[in-house]
């Protein structure tokens, strides 16, 4: 039996394009890439092992994190529309997925890419550069998009049935939903596959996050997820929960070398300073940030709890540090 590894977002295309092959069978192992950016990874992990165990492939998830930081800090083919650096990111995925194939001795790769969808990253020009970079220039399948392009090597060597595959381009996903109904698949994600950096909004906090912060990690990235951003001035940052998960997010985050900011005689939000060099005023300025989304909002003050290094001690907020508050949000 064929062995393909195939690229796996869990969107509508990767789902079509493996179950494409399922039909033909093709034994699948579907890769995920877990690049920090996707949406909800748990909740998409339960989704992505619900449709393996119903379809009947095989899914591995794979984390590469840290490789896409590099990637994401200067892109060699830039950014899309957002901040989104899909052909360098696609170049990434395709080179893991080559080195697995090799690794277990696995027969070509299928991607759910459909010709013509996105400007940046899914036209005939880009999927050419992108074997050419990856060296496997035969062995890339797009199922949906197979019959708008040259065959390939399972395809000429009757491992893959052309005639079973699609001939879908373009950036509507009528054929895609109609292919969805034929296949039985009624419970998909969003089409677009959930990445974080064709948002706008986020897009903005990365941008910004990049401009000021020359050693972005991982952590970095996974506190812009959460909250509400303040820039204060080029090495400070201030971060404040939005509601409980949130606040939750950023208790596991923190570390000593952060100011953590938590309201004791109000219901309001957990506030962090990220890496930040301690003084009074710095202190004085989050709690007033952590005063002015409380419930206390409207008294003369309320008292904090702060947390720096292994200290903790109360301080009383009042607004005078926050009159200005929103002139320092990063957004639109
Ligand atoms: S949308 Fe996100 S995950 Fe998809 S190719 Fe672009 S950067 Fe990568």
């Amino acid at each position: 039996m064929p062995h393909c590894i195939a690229l796996f977002s869990g969107g509508l295309d990767s789902c079509l394009s493996v179950i494409t092959l399922l039909r033909q069978g093709i034994r699948i192992t579907a890769l995920y890439f877990n690049t920090s950016f996707g949406c909800g990874l748990s909740n998409r992990e339960d989704y992505l092992k619900r449709v393996s165990e119903r379809f009947g492939f095989d899914l591995k998830v794979i984390d590469v994190s840290e490789e896409f930081l590099g990637i994401l800090k200067n892109p060699a083919y830039g950014y899309g529309k957002n901040m989104n650096p899909c052909v360098d990111c696609k170049i990434m995925m395709l080179k893991n997925a080559r080195d697995y194939m090799n690794q277990v001795g696995a027969d070509f790769i299928a991607t759910g890419e459909v010709l013509g969808q996105r400007p940046m990253s899914q036209q005939r020009h880009i999927f050419n550069l992108m074997e050419k970079k990856v060296g496997i220039k035969d062995y890339i399948l797009r199922p949906l998009s197979a019959l708008l392009l040259p065959p390939t090597h399972p395809e000429r060597v009757g491992m893959v049935d052309r005639e079973k595959l699609h001939g879908i381009s373009g950036r509507k996903r009528i054929q895609q939903f109609h292919l969805a109904k034929e296949y039985g698949l009624d419970d998909y994600p969003n089409p677009s596959g959930g990445c974080l950096l064709t948002d706008p909004n986020f897009s903005l906090r990365l941008k910004e996050l990049l401009l000021y912060k020359k050693d972005v990690n991982i952590r970095d990235l996974r506190l812009l997820k959460i909250g509400r951003h303040f820039r204060l001035n080029d090495g400070t940052k201030i971060i404040v929960g939005r509601n409980q998960d949130d606040n939750a997010h950023i208790m596991d985050l923190h570390t000593t070398a952060d100011i953590l900011i938590m309201p004791y005689d109000v219901e309001g939000p957990t506030v962090l300073i990220p890496k930040a060099d301690i003084s009074d005023d710095l202190i004085m300025t989050g709690a007033s940030f952590c005063m002015f989304y409380s419930d206390g909002k409207d008294r003369d003050t309320i008292r904090v709890i702060v947390k720096y290094g292994n200290e903790e001690r109360f301080v009383d907020a009042n607004q005078s540090y926050s009159l200005d508050i929103q002139k320092y949000m990063i957004k639109r």
